[in-house]
């Protein structure tokens, strides 16, 4: 009996009638993305898609949750959940994501934005309290780090690079919609042999830092859909975008000027080893709010 009821709930969600209601939708969703997503995060995707789709709430989400959406929600809580099936990212699917309180667009080119990111723009800020000062972002994907500090740095002058000029269309949009100014460069950092013409307060940079061996640890949504030129680096050199950005810091910082890194975890002792080396003082290395070994700063 019971077999059949859920064989029968199962025909139910997957063919019939089910995107009328969040109600409904919420226990479609549950039903067939089960296997790759825990029910919290279900839940919660659910809710990002009404927000997005409905201009609702969270509270309108509950209140409203056993009215009949039109045929055209209806069909995009539909659509949306075949994305997820295929792991497409949820950030993908509405195109935007929140970061430090502010609105992103995001797309297949750029990193979506993470939260130990915002630690380390944390760091920054705490450090560097309202000053007119001059930095330098490497690899900036969405622009998430700069935009951010120009944000409540506005005296600072903020200068950014990435090697993608796509990744780098997306960054001026959000620079645009968040009405912040900042200087993106079409750059490549490890061909960068030049001068910089200011003399550098704070240098950050999170570049692409997994190694190959960690694919298989990693979830099909980010191996899947976000891009390969921001997340990986060869196992024979993981360093080679630190040794370098660590270099031009070293170079271009002011004396008592910082430089701040997001890291991998398992390399948290060989980049206190490389700032060392470099000559970089009072290295500090500090933990995410998982418990990784995460940001590290040095200073010049
Ligand atoms: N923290 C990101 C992830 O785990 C990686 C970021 C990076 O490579 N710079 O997917």
């Amino acid at each position: 009996m019971r077999l059949f009821l859920n064989i029968y709930r199962y025909l139910l969600t997957k063919y019939i009638i089910v995107y009328n209601t969040l109600q409904q939708i919420t226990s479609t969703y549950k039903n067939r993305l089960q296997s790759i997503y825990d029910e919290n995060e279900i839940r919660n995707f659910v809710t990002i898609l009404a927000l997005y789709e409905l201009g609702y709430t969270k509270i309108d989400c509950m209140m409203n949750a056993s009215n009949e959406l039109n045929k055209s929600d209806a069909d995009f809580f539909k659509h949306s959940l075949e994305k997820l099936e295929q792991n497409i990212p949820i950030q993908q699917i509405t195109g935007e994501t929140e970061f430090y309180g502010l609105p992103f667009k995001v797309s297949k080119d750029v990193l979506i934005p993470r939260p130990e990111t915002e630690e380390l723009v944390e760091w920054i800020l705490k450090d560097n309290t309202n000053k007119h000062i001059n930095i330098l972002d490497i690899g900036t994907g969405s622009g998430c780090i700069p935009i951010t500090l120009k944000q409540h740095l506005p005296d600072a002058k903020v200068t950014s690079w990435d090697i993608s000029e796509n990744a780098l269309e997306i960054a001026n949009h959000n620079a645009m919609i968040n009405n912040t100014e900042v200087a993106f460069e079409h750059q490549d950092v490890l061909k960068f042999d030049g001068a910089l013409p200011n003399q550098l307060d704070v240098v950050v940079s999170n570049p692409p830092y997994i190694r190959e061996l960690e694919k298989e640890w990693m979830h099909d949504n980010v191996l899947d859909h976000e891009p390969h030129l921001a997340l990986f680096v060869s196992d024979s050199d993981p360093l080679i975008f630190y040794r370098k950005i660590a270099q031009l810091a070293k170079a271009n910082l002011k004396s008592g000027g910082a430089l701040y890194f997001e890291i991998n975890e398992a390399l948290g002792k060989e980049m206190i080893d490389l700032l060392n080396n470099l000559g970089f003082n009072n290295v500090e290395l500090r933990k995410d709010l998982f418990g990784k070994d995460r940001m590290l700063k040095g200073i010049a």
